[in-house]
């Protein structure tokens, strides 16, 4: 009989998690990407603001996967699914499947308002943190060039707009870019006058976290000097600046942290979504009608035990990943099928800058050095590769004692 083929689709969190899973199984496994590295994206903020070189967090599908002799990567944007035929459409090929696992992630969302993404980019692929950080640091050579003490002040003024984990993140690198990393680069401007603004049109920042970890947020960031803005919806987004109410600030940069969209998958499936695009998956993560198909990660709705959907994180694609991988391991070797998916919350961290961070471990609320002391280990440890971990390591370590940041560079887009 010839071998099982199992394609799947995104070597992301979830895809990866699956493929390791399957590494050895008696099938033959084809991973398809449309990059060749798989990126580890909660460190992205960290390029966006010139911490870190976009290298030192993406690692080559190939070398991840190269010891899994059953493993096959192919670099492809995958542009549809022919279910009855069982083939995926990948530029002008196919590729037939007898098992399909989907783990295409999410992008941003403009809440129906997409014209403001040339104005305010979001941070999802390392393009995106590379072009905000060519962004930022030219923000800052245009206030020192112009004479013009208006047109100073707008290039000195940052705007986040988003108030979860990315915009937290971003608004207090940046703080920390300007008041500490830049502050004797400059001969005519001082960037520590620099002004940013996170905006949140919640009641509070953070709001998956307990509202004592909120509130450690928010008093780390205004220590940093960041104006919070709760509960101000940004209503216009433009080349001269944005309009939070009613109220008009005039900047250069503002950075997108508000909204994700799921992949097209639900569109390729032409299966049931949620409003933000997610298929609504089976208790053992495949499609309503199509066993044979799975979806997981940021492209999936399943109900956590509280009632309400998991949220997109890492943790919650990688233990799908490695469950559906379970489930067809058990298919080929005819045993039973694994009890439905149950995720298990080891807690969840958010980073404000040098040595504040959030961390909800359920029985334990963190907030400070303590928080950011194991948000820094969790995240070098996840990082993939031995050379990676290390090196970001030694940066940081750098960084930390010398107060220089490694990846100012203006690069991309003409450079200016
Ligand atoms: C800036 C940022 C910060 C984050 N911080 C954290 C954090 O601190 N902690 C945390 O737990 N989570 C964090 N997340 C969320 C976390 O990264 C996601 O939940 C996780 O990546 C989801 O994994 P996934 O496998 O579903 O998708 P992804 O990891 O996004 O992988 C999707 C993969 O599919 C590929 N793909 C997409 N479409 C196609 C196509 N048509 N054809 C071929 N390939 C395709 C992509 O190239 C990608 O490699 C963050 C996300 C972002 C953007």
């Amino acid at each position: 009989m010839a071998r099982m083929r199992i394609v799947i689709v995104g070597a992301g969190f979830g895809g990866l998690s699956a493929a390791h899973s399957l590494a050895g199984a008696d099938a033959d496994v084809f991973v398809i990407d449309r990059r060749n590295y798989h990126l580890f994206q909660p460190l992205l903020y960290q390029v966006a603001t010139a911490g870190l070189s976009p290298a030192q967090i993406a690692s080559p599908i190939r070398a991840i996967l190269r010891q899994a002799a059953n493993i096959s990567v192919t670099l492809g944007k995958v542009s549809g699914i022919d279910k009855d035929r069982r083939v995926v459409a990948i530029d002008d090929r196919e590729i037939a499947y007898d098992r399909l696992i989907l783990a295409t992630g999410a992008r941003h969302s403009y809440f129906g308002r997409d014209e403001w993404e040339s104005m305010a980019p979001g941070l999802k692929k390392i393009d995106d943190a590379t072009g905000i950080r060519r962004r930022i640091l030219t923000a800052f050579e245009n206030a020192e060039s112009t004479d013009d003490p208006e047109a100073r002040r707008r290039f000195l003024t940052f705007v986040v707009i988003g108030g979860g984990p990315t915009g937290v993140e971003m608004a207090g690198a940046i703080a920390e870019l300007a008041r500490v990393v830049l502050r004797h680069d400059f001969r005519r401007i001082d960037p520590r006058e620099a002004r940013i603004v996170l905006v949140e049109s919640g009641q509070r920042l953070l709001s998956a976290f307990p509202p004592k970890l909120s509130e450690a947020a928010q008093v780390s960031l205004k220590k940093l000097g960041v104006d919070v803005r709760l509960g101000a919806p940004v209503t216009q987004c433009d080349f001269a600046g944005v309009a939070i109410g009613n109220q008009r600030l005039e900047t250069a940069t503002v950075v997108w942290g508000a909204g994700v969209m799921a992949s097209g998958a639900a569109y390729w499936l032409d299966a049931q979504k949620d409003r933000i695009g997610r298929v609504i998956v089976e208790p053992n993560l495949s499609v309503p009608g199509n066993p044979e198909i799975f979806v997981i990660g940021d492209t999936a709705h399943v109900q956590g035990l509280n009632g309400s959907p998991l949220p997109g994180l890492a943790p919650v694609a990688k233990q799908q990943g490695a469950y559906v991988g379970r489930v067809l391991r058990a298919q080929l070797a005819g045993n039973p099928a694994p009890p439905p998916f149950r995720y298990r919350n080891w807690g969840t961290m958010a980073t404000i800058g040098r040595r504040a961070a959030v961390a909800d471990l359920g029985w334990l609320k963190l907030s400070g050095t303590l928080a950011w002391l194991l948000w820094g280990l969790v995240h070098i440890s996840l990082l993939i590769g031995f050379r990676n971990r290390l090196i970001v390591t030694l940066d940081w370590l750098w960084s930390y004692v010398t107060f220089q940041s490694g990846a100012r560079l203006i690069t991309g887009g003409g450079s200016h």
